[in-house]
């Protein structure tokens, strides 16, 4: 691509109204790095040069990988050689048989395709698929960069605050009625990055039978699945299977995001699809690591002690969560308690006066503002797709060791309350951040 014409070019489709904003890149020149690691960096930069800093920024998991798929790791440690590119058949056939049994599905192994982190599957998805990527936004800081990179048209749906931040079934019904024949990617997202939500069953209901009628691709994002607070999680691949992509990963669940590995399961009837990025695959990353698919084979294979792992999880994160929302309402913002993963997205609008008038107009000034003021790293709503002006931003709650909590946890009964004073002892970094955050903008 021409260097002359690097620039971003945003404009409003004409045929679609102000509820869809269409973005095109004509190259990469310019582009930032993601927000999410660049928040990381910039923390731990800050904390190099001795400043105290809460990291609510990049949304890691606080909790250790599991033992035994610690322990399977090292037992694969000696494994060399180059593994197949859709990803090695135990690992194949682990996740197959773990997506058959949590979505009530029928996956086969040749169904799988494991990757280095799922993001770099969605990418090769971009690149293998010709349709228009369809995101609701707020949404996770990346689909969109990827698609603008490879030079995709992005339509992104606005969401409300109303609507819980989700994509509302009319809203997708209306942009598929103005050009119906169009090719569409749709990236579903729950529990949800940035709003720590769910959807409904009904809704997802709804959704599939959308995307069923206008041969949607759904590409639905359940990474943080197991990390739905109440323990269920219903995937969209179950009212939509012939059209869904169901995108997971160690990641979250199983706290190994620096581990890497991605993956994808999907319908047969998108074979020429899996195909197609697995050609993608063998031309750039090869093969994802081995001692890495040796041990996550493990993790798929689950059992009574990663349950119980996920059982205290989830009773920390919605503990957690729902204090730091009820903290963060004091402090005057607007927000849901959340329903699953690590994430609150708080709007401050109902108390934008406060910041207009301290000079702070947008959601990135606010985090600014905030890191330099209080010592709290976290990220504008901007990131997610959000316009400038709106006072959200995202919390991700997780500076606590996450070893020390679930050690603590695991001497309590599940079926009692951790209370407050846990919180306190074991989550202290990011309940203080918080309290630090909620007291400046109440000094505004
Ligand atoms: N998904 C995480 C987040 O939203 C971080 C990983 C990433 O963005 O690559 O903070």
């Amino acid at each position: 691509m021409n260097g002359d014409t690097m620039k971003e070019t945003r404009k409003a489709n004409p045929i679609l109204n102000n509820q869809y904003h269409v973005s095109l890149n004509l190259n990469v020149r310019g582009l930032q790095e993601s927000a999410t690691l660049a928040i990381n960096e910039q923390a731990n930069r800050l904390i190099r040069q001795q400043k105290r800093v809460y990291k609510l920024g990049l949304g890691q998991s606080p909790f250790p990988v599991p033992q035994v798929v610690q322990e399977a790791l090292r037992q694969n440690s000696h494994q060399k050689d180059y593994l197949p590119v859709q990803g090695l058949q135990a690992l194949r056939e682990a996740v197959a048989h773990y997506h058959s049994k949590h979505d009530c599905g029928h996956f086969n192994p040749d169904s799988v395709l494991i990757g280095p982190g799922s993001k770099e599957l969605m990418f090769l998805l971009q690149i293998s698929y010709y349709g228009d990527l369809v995101i609701p936004t707020p949404c996770w800081v990346s689909y969109s960069p990827q698609a603008l990179i490879i030079g995709r048209p992005v339509v992104s749906i606005s969401t409300s605050f109303e609507n819980g931040w989700h994509l509302q079934p009319e809203q997708l019904r209306e942009l598929c009625e103005r050009d119906p024949g169009r090719p569409r990617l749709v990236i579903l997202n729950y529990p949800g990055n940035p709003e720590g939500g769910t959807y409904s069953r009904k809704t997802l209901e709804e959704i599939a039978e959308i995307a069923r009628e206008f041969d949607i691709i759904l590409l639905s994002d359940e990474i943080y699945g197991q990390l739905s607070h109440s323990g269920e999680h219903i995937s969209i691949a179950r009212f939509y299977p012939e059209g869904t992509i169901v995108s997971s990963g160690l990641s979250k669940w199983c706290g190994a995001g620096g581990w890497r590995l991605g993956t994808f399961v999907f319908p047969e009837s998108l074979k020429w699809l899996q195909n197609a990025m697995a050609a993608v695959a063998s031309e750039t990353f090869t093969s994802t690591s081995a001692p890495i698919q040796y041990a996550a084979v493990r993790a798929f294979e689950g059992g009574m002690e990663i349950e119980r792992y996920l059982a205290h999880s989830r009773r920390i994160l919605a503990r957690l969560g729902n204090w730091a929302a009820a903290r963060f309402r004091e402090a005057g913002a607007r927000v849901d308690s959340p329903q699953g993963a690590f994430y609150l997205f708080p709007d401050f609008t109902p108390v934008a006066d406060k910041f207009i008038s301290n000079n702070i107009p947008t959601s990135s000034e606010l985090c600014r503002r905030a890191l330099e003021e209080s010592g709290v790293a976290f990220l504008p709503g901007s990131a997610f797709g959000r316009p400038e002006e709106e006072l959200t931003v995202r919390i991700a709650y997780v500076d606590f060791d996450g070893s020390r909590a679930l050690a603590a946890s695991e001497r309590i009964p599940l079926d009692q309350d951790i209370g407050d004073e846990f919180m306190e002892i074991y989550c202290h970094n990011t309940k203080k951040g918080i309290d630090l955050l909620c007291e400046w903008v109440d000094s505004l």
